[in-house]
């Protein structure tokens, strides 16, 4: 086991995997640090030790790996947070520190499924208008303005829902819904028949918190646009799950599939 860990967050598995590497089965020899990017207001805590904020780039990541003598690093961060992952690409060859990225699996479309792929959020926006008129937007507080500028925007009405407030610009005809998962399909269904919802659109999150609304649009027959994740940066070793990155570490992975209701 290494002597500091530090788990790049801002995911449910990386707090599984802070609670897995602190808990009664943990090495009171290793330090375990979490690191949040501070957007949250009131994020879920994860065990150990917790930072928030910004590094200052790669090179500010690279000082605080040596200052804090941290000798690896798992990047736990959402699949969409591309930018963290190549900093800290970057900050461990930099500094020679060991690195692997823990990404939950993507989702894949089953029987009754009308997905429709999109490479990003502007390629999402331009799907739209072919696709229905009152769009249940689900991509997150950011890059929003890319639904403000599409082709036939102005037509079109959404709602937003996200954890904080959306940032703008919105687009013209626009409802924000604040809230977190996890969600349920009854909800999501209620949510979507409520609000007449013709479209989905969503990030390929993965995962089953925010799973739900893809069960729910599948039940009432609703089209889904589904952005592609950016792929992950060149020759960093991948694991899927939290038994795997124990695994990884050396740890026997006490960790059991029940174990992740506590962590919601
Ligand atoms: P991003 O675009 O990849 O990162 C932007 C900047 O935020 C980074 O350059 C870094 O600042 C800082 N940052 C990001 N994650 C950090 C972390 N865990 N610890 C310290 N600094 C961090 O990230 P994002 O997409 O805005 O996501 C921010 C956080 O929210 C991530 O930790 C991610 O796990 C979580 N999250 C993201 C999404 C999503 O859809 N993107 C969804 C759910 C949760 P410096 O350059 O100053 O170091």
């Amino acid at each position: 086991m290494p002597g500091h860990l530090l788990i790049l967050g801002g995911t449910t598995e990386a707090r599984q995997l802070a609670a897995e590497l602190t808990g009664p089965g943990g090495d009171a020899t290793t330090r375990v640090t979490t690191s949040l990017a501070g957007r949250v207001a009131r994020p879920r805590m994860p065990a150990g030790d917790v930072r928030v904020g910004g590094f200052g780039g790669p090179e500010g990541l690279a000082d605080w790996l040596r200052t804090h003598g941290v000798d690896t690093v798992i990047d736990a961060t959402h699949p969409f947070a591309d930018t963290i992952s190549a900093n800290a690409a970057m900050a461990a060859k930099t500094t020679g520190t060991r690195l692997f990225a823990l990404r939950r699996p993507g989702w894949t479309a089953g029987p009754g499924d009308r997905w429709h792929p999109a490479d990003d959020l502007t390629h999402a926006a331009a799907r739209l208008p072919a696709l229905g008129r009152r769009i249940f937007l689900t991509t997150g507080r950011l890059g929003l303005a890319a639904f403000v500028t599409a082709p036939g925007a102005d037509r079109l009405h959404f709602l937003v829902r996200s954890v904080e407030p959306p940032e703008p610009p919105l687009p013209r005809h626009t409802d924000v819904l604040l809230d977190r998962g996890p969600y349920t399909v009854e909800g999501e269904t209620a949510l979507l028949r409520d609000h007449a919802i013709g479209v989905l659109v969503t990030k390929d999150s993965g995962g089953p918190a925010t799973a739900a609304k893809l069960t729910a649009a599948r039940n009432l027959g609703l089209p889904v646009v589904v952005v592609r994740r950016p792929p992950p940066p060149d020759g960093v070793p991948v694991v899927h799950d939290v038994p795997s990155a124990l695994q990884l570490l050396g740890r026997e992975s006490l960790f059991s599939r029940d174990a992740a209701d506590k962590y919601p």
